[in-house]
């Protein structure tokens, strides 16, 4: 397919600020893509050039992209730089330089998309001495083989800034909509998403094998599957009503959550974000490698960071080993325990349909329990004055409340359902629980806050839908530091108009725009009703506690907070 196709697409889908408009456009599209080209067309919309978990980076950084142009637009790289200091957008420079391309400058060829995905891979594989060079050059040649218009997005994919509102449900409904008539088949296609968190793969598998080729796909390991979440209540006895026979109660750990998988000798850690973390934890690996004795297995747990006598530490002490450098001097300084929790494939065999039970029977079995690695502290009862004890041992012992699972249930990858029920301290102390919101937008400071921002915008996320809803404006709890950071932290994403998925009420209107990407916690004392807000509730008095590691999409969601209320 000629690139110069999904450039126009893209053009029509940035004039575009409607979710319904954005599927329709989408689905009208991918019912003329190739086959064998639409798992690239998929990634590239979702300004990727594979699946998230694959974590490949381009590593260019915006002057060697601005270099490119120069070379590509044959002019100098001194008037480049003006250009982009006016337009402050990379795409539009690049566009603007190439539409003032001397004649004397043939154009090279048609790019084609293979052909774009194949040198994007291409520039990520180049490392050393000189690969700046290389990825610049290889950068240039692409744009010299395309149209100006096609160069705004091939130079915003570059750097990682192409927003244009697409989200991973987008494609998928998109998707649904242009090979399936039936609306019944957004389900089946969402559930296979769930156990293949890959965009890429769901489309192409549609678009050659149909929905029976989607009906099919299973675990495969080394591929994330997307965690099983749990649901609140709001007092204890509705546990029961919820998980009525007999439940298992086990320590809710305040750590990071792990999906383990190994696979022909090799083990690869994903996060709850499905990011590959495999190189943050080294011990992790070799406590897997030395007590699973297994050809291959997918098991799930929670990393905390313990002090010498294994005693659990706060959240905070494990983020310390969120980096990139002095992996093993952190090994040190922070180590670390896993809780196993669950296991979902074992030597050849998926248990994803497995009752609970049957899992953690065999979880039980395989692992070698030691200080490093052991499973979950747990209560088999059916009864809540047992559980309600279980759970202040789990709080004596300083771990964060407990989470109740029905024996029964089978694993519901991607799903919050009520096979899963947390209960924590917060609860008890009558609090109201902490929401994960999207931020959307941000409103200027004023008096002590000029110069930054004073307040920010939050949404929660509308799963029926795939839109954003407001819910409240965010001013307290950020600290003069935290608040001196933000205009940076946010200058990638500010967009010119409304997210296209966002629904709002004018009053709420922010200063500035925001592309769904932040997602923050916040504490909040009550939810009441409110015209202002599109979700029609508001939280009152809430309270920034920490910005989290969450895609926009694992917010908390609309549903979520009209069942707490
Ligand atoms: P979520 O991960 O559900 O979106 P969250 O990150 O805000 O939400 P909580 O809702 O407080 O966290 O709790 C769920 C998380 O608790 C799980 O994702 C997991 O990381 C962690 N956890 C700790 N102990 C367990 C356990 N025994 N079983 C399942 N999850 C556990």
């Amino acid at each position: 397919m000629d690139f110069q196709k999904l450039a126009d697409l893209y053009e029509e889908l940035e004039n575009t600020s409607s979710g319904n408009a954005m599927r329709e456009i989408l689905s009208k599209f991918f019912k003329e893509v190739p086959p064998e080209d639409i798992a690239m067309v998929a990634y590239l919309t979702l300004g990727q050039i594979d699946s998230e978990y694959e974590g490949l980076v381009l590593g260019m950084a915006e002057k060697s992209v601005l270099k490119a142009i120069s070379t590509a637009g044959g002019i100098e790289q001194s008037k480049v730089k003006t250009i982009m200091e006016k337009e402050g957008d990379v795409g539009l420079t690049a566009e603007i330089v190439l539409k003032k391309k001397p004649q004397t400058l043939v154009p090279l060829g048609k790019l084609t998309v293979p052909e774009l995905f194949e040198k994007l891979h291409k520039i990520t594989k180049l490392t050393g001495s000189g690969s700046q060079e290389a990825k610049t050059n290889t950068l240039a040649s692409m744009l010299q083989k395309s149209s100006a218009k096609g160069a705004r997005y091939i130079a915003r994919i570059t750097l990682g800034t192409l927003r244009m509102g697409v989200g991973d449900m987008t494609v998928l409904d998109s998707l649904a909509i242009a090979f399936t008539d039936d609306k019944k088949n957004k389900e089946i296609l969402e559930k296979a998403y769930n156990i293949c968190p890959d965009v890429g793969v769901i489309a192409e598998t549609l678009a050659k094998k149909g929905i029976k080729g989607i009906e099919k796909i299973d675990i495969s390991v080394g591929r994330p599957i997307k965690m099983m979440l749990a649901q609140r209540v709001k007092e204890l006895k509705d546990i029961k009503e919820k998980i009525p026979g007999e439940m298992a109660v086990e320590g809710k750990y305040d750590g990071e959550r792990v999906q383990a998988h190994k696979s022909k000798g090799k083990i690869t850690l994903f996060s709850r974000r499905l990011d590959n973390i495999t190189a943050q934890f080294p011990d992790v690996v070799k406590y897997l490698e030395k007590n699973i004795e297994a050809k291959d297995f997918v098991v799930e747990g929670e990393i905390i960071a313990v002090d010498e006598e294994g005693r659990p530490l706060h959240f905070q002490k494990l983020m310390q080993r969120k980096r990139k450098t002095d992996i093993e001097e952190y090994v040190k300084k922070v180590p670390v325990q896993v809780k196993l929790f669950d296991l979902l494939y074992y030597n050849s065999r998926s248990f994803l349909h497995e009752p609970y039970s049957k899992r953690t029977e065999k979880l039980q079995k395989i692992v070698k329990k030691n200080q490093h690695i052991m499973t979950a502290d747990r209560l088999d009862t059916d009864d809540l004055s047992e559980l309600n004890k279980f759970f202040k041992e789990m709080l004596h012992e300083k771990y964060e409340g407990v989470i109740v699972k029905g024996m029964d249930s089978e694993y519901q990858a991607g799903t919050r359902g009520w096979n899963w029920i947390k209960w924590k301290k917060e609860y008890v102390k009558e609090m109201i629980d902490t929401f994960d919101l999207v931020v959307v937008g941000a409103f200027y400071g004023k008096g002590k806050r000029k110069g930054t921002y004073g307040a920010l915008l939050c949404a929660g996320y509308n799963e029926k839908d795939d839109t954003f809803e407001t819910v409240c404006k965010l001013g307290t709890g950020l600290t003069d530091e935290a608040l001196a950071e933000l205009p940076e932290k946010f200058e990638k994403y500010k967009l010119e108009k409304k997210p296209a998925r966002l629904t709002i009420k004018k009053e709420m209107e922010p200063d500035v725009w925001l592309s769904p990407h932040f997602v923050v916690e916040v504490l909040a004392a009550e939810i009441t009703e409110s015209p202002y807000h599109s979700l029609g509730l508001a939280l009152r008095f809430p309270r920034f506690i920490r910005f989290r590691e969450k895609k926009p999409e694992q917010a908390t969601t609309t549903k979520e907070i009209k069942e707490m209320r």
